[in-house]
């Protein structure tokens, strides 16, 4: 139980400005309103429609529409959230205000940022934003994902699909292996001839057993993977020759898709609220800015340590970070919903596993309670199966739960 503070505010009705309508941010909005109705409860999106990352895959490798990824915010505004949706472009952290696209201001007593990662365009050499019209990274759901969706479909039998994967930390460490099976998946059944080359920041990665032995059994021969110290990590582009250079060679794919390094939101820049890690430091057991009072941060754009970048740690974290608020800004103490996240990877249309951890509160990062748990790698295919269905109920059930 979280106990009553010491000393509340003396207006009536707190405001809180929740700034970034995706996965942390909605639900933080919607648990912050049914925390205590009294709550002046603000969310500014930029976006009139989320489009959702988990999943994305799926569509990338043409098993799902994009209009199923696509959720409206109709229902948080029904629930009593008063919902911008317009860009925040400028935040006064002494003058507690927020100033949107359209110069209107936003008052708060505390802010909360959501608003997830900022591709790196300084990062890799030649790779701005102009090249990822080109080289897609589809890190962020939407136009990127349908863009490397028709690539893909317009790649020749026996051409070659790169994808560059970015050290850690970055948003949903599984998701590129995700992606280079779901494509596989695609390449196999309509141009057998062709070919997946992973080129890894990293020498290894999470769940790299459960991966590579789908590789072997599903898509013998098709998926090579050039870990870091082989000179996998990817430096720069030349859009012009359509080349990937990485430290020990250049590649000449026919569909690149490079997934560079994140940062967060560029608005936690223009709050103060970012450290020289391009991330935001928080304590971990309020997620308030180590750098900006009144200010808390959710999600991919905090520095979470042992936490991933997922969504259903970001959906967690609002919730948390909601009855945090709700407990110094109302006279209710309240019940902190656990940190928990479980994250499902599809290597096949039916065929999956999952990697769930419950998290706690340590400094100013987050630990494991308890060592992850994984999947077998020796689990039948009827459980993989399961797993696979597991992920649609659990994608309904997030979706529910940030987005009403
Ligand atoms: C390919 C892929 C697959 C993934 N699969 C999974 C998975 O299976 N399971 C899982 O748990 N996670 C998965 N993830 C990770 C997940 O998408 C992120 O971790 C999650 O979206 C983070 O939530 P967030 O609220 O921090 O940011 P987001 O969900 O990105 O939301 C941020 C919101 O803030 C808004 N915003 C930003 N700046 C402003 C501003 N200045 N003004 C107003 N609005 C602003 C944006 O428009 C956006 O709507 C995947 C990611 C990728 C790329």
């Amino acid at each position: 139980m979280i106990a009553a503070p010491a000393v509340l505010r003396a207006q009536t009705a707190a405001r809180v400005v929740v700034i970034g309508g995706g996965f942390g941010g909605a639900s933080c909005a919607r648990a912050l309103r049914h925390a205590d109705a009294k709550l002046d409860v603000t969310l500014v999106e930029a976006n009139k429609t989320f489009t959702s990352c988990p999943l994305s895959n799926e569509v990338i490798a043409g098993l799902r529409d994009i209009g199923a990824q696509q959720f409206g915010y109709d229902r948080i505004v029904a629930e009593g959230v008063r919902v911008m949706l317009q860009a925040a472009t400028a935040i006064d952290a002494s003058g507690h205000k927020v100033t949107l696209a359209d110069s209107t201001t936003l008052d708060y007593d505390r802010l909360v940022l959501a608003p997830g990662i900022d591709i790196d365009f300084t990062a890799l050499q030649g790779y701005d934003e102009a090249a990822s019209a080109v080289m897609p990274h589809a890190y962020k759901a939407g136009e990127q994902t349908l863009l490397l969706r028709k690539q893909i479909e317009a790649m020749p039998n026996g051409g070659t699909v790169a994808i560059s994967v970015p050290a850690n930390p970055s948003r949903c460490p599984p998701a590129p292996y995700e992606r280079a099976s779901l494509i596989a998946h695609y390449l196999r059944t309509r141009k057998p001839k062709s070919k997946i080359l992973i080129l890894d920041a990293k020498d290894s990665f999470s769940q790299q057993k459960l991966f590579e032995q789908a590789w072997q059994q599903l898509y013998p021969g098709m998926i090579e993977r050039i870990p870091l110290s082989q000179g996998g990590r990817v430096t720069g582009v030349e859009i012009g020759t359509r080349t990937v250079i990485t430290e020990f060679g250049n590649y000449n794919p026919d569909v690149a898709n490079i997934i560079p390094p994140q940062k967060a939101g560029r608005i936690a820049v223009l709050a103060g609220a970012v450290d020289r890690t391009g991330w935001c430091p928080i304590d971990a057991a309020t997620f308030a800015s180590k750098l900006v009072p009144d200010v808390h941060v959710i999600g991919d754009a905090c520095l979470g340590g042992g936490i991933p970048k997922s969504a259903g740690a970001a959906q967690a974290q609002g919730k948390l970070c909601a009855a945090v608020l709700a407990r110094d800004l109302t006279a209710r103490p309240s019940e902190p919903p656990p940190l928990t996240g479980v994250c499902y990877s599809l290597v096949a249309p039916d065929n999956a596993f999952s990697l769930s951890g419950v998290y706690q509160p340590k400094g100013d990062l987050f630990a494991e309670v308890e060592g992850a748990k994984t999947s077998p790698v020796d689990a039948p295919p009827a459980t993989r199966a399961a797993e696979a269905d597991a992920a649609t109920t659990w994608f309904k059930a997030l979706t529910h739960d940030a987005f009403g």
